[in-house]
């Protein structure tokens, strides 16, 4: 489902992000990508996503090498992609369920689809109580879950978790963690960037561990290990 095929990737200042990248994921995985700060996790998926060019080798996602696509095709590829950052990145005059909402709305939802599918998501991810609730009133655990049921709710292929437990207690990213890979066992590909240790080793599943820009381990049901 995604290949990377001898990437790099230098900033215009001369930062060695990443060095001859290579490494697939096959659909249904769930795949962590673990290495200290600086070490091209987040790079690589700013490469996946489309959002800057490596400068050798390519990126492919469905076969399809991601420099290639068209500027006006890249919404198409966006939206079978979600994604959750480390800051939550919710609207802040929107509830939490607005918030799903308004996904599926640009998404070109109808009204029907958006009344049923968002409190069954929010349910998912066990926020029905709290749906109306704006995000200055929840915690960063709930915050996170929010933005979960966004990136889930249009049914993405592949959901990218970069850092997503990077501002959370460890009871909250425990529960993070389950429900990504209850997401993961519903048939969704997971790839999930971090440095937590404990994350990685509580889940048991394929870690890639990257360190200078470099993958420098591949664990089918890894340790974290630099
Ligand atoms: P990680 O996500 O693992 O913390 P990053 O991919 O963010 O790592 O960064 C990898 C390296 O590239 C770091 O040395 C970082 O400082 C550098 N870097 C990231 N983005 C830029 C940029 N836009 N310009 C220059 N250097 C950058």
């Amino acid at each position: 489902m995604i290949y990377f095929e001898n990437v790099s990737k230098i900033y215009p200042d001369g930062t060695i992000a990443l060095e001859g990248a290579t490494l697939s994921i096959k659909q249904g995985e769930f795949v962590s990508i673990v290495g200290h700060s600086g070490a091209g996790k987040t790079t690589l998926v700013k490469l996946l996503l489309g959002e800057d060019q490596p400068t050798g080798g390519s990126v492919s996602f469905d076969s399809v090498d991601i420099q290639n696509v068209r500027a006006k095709d890249m919404p198409d590829l966006r939206r079978r992609i979600g994604v959750i950052f480390q800051d939550f990145r919710l609207l802040p005059n929107k509830t939490a369920y607005e918030n799903v909402a308004f996904a599926m709305e640009v998404a070109g939802k109808s009204d029907e689809e958006i009344a049923s599918d968002v409190p069954h998501v929010l349910e998912l991810v066990d926020l029905s109580k709290k749906m109306w609730n704006f995000p200055r009133q929840l915690s960063g655990g709930e915050l996170q879950r929010v933005a979960i049921a966004r990136a889930i709710v249009n049914h993405p292929d592949l959901i990218i978790a970069d850092e997503p437990t990077g501002n959370l207690d460890p009871v909250n990213t425990y529960e993070i963690v389950q429900i990504l890979k209850k997401v993961n066992d519903m048939g969704t590909t997971v790839i999930l960037t971090t440095h937590n240790r404990g994350v990685v080793e509580a889940l048991g599943k394929r870690v890639i561990t990257m360190d200078h820009g470099k993958i420098t381990r591949d664990d089918m049901m890894g340790k974290y290990a630099l």
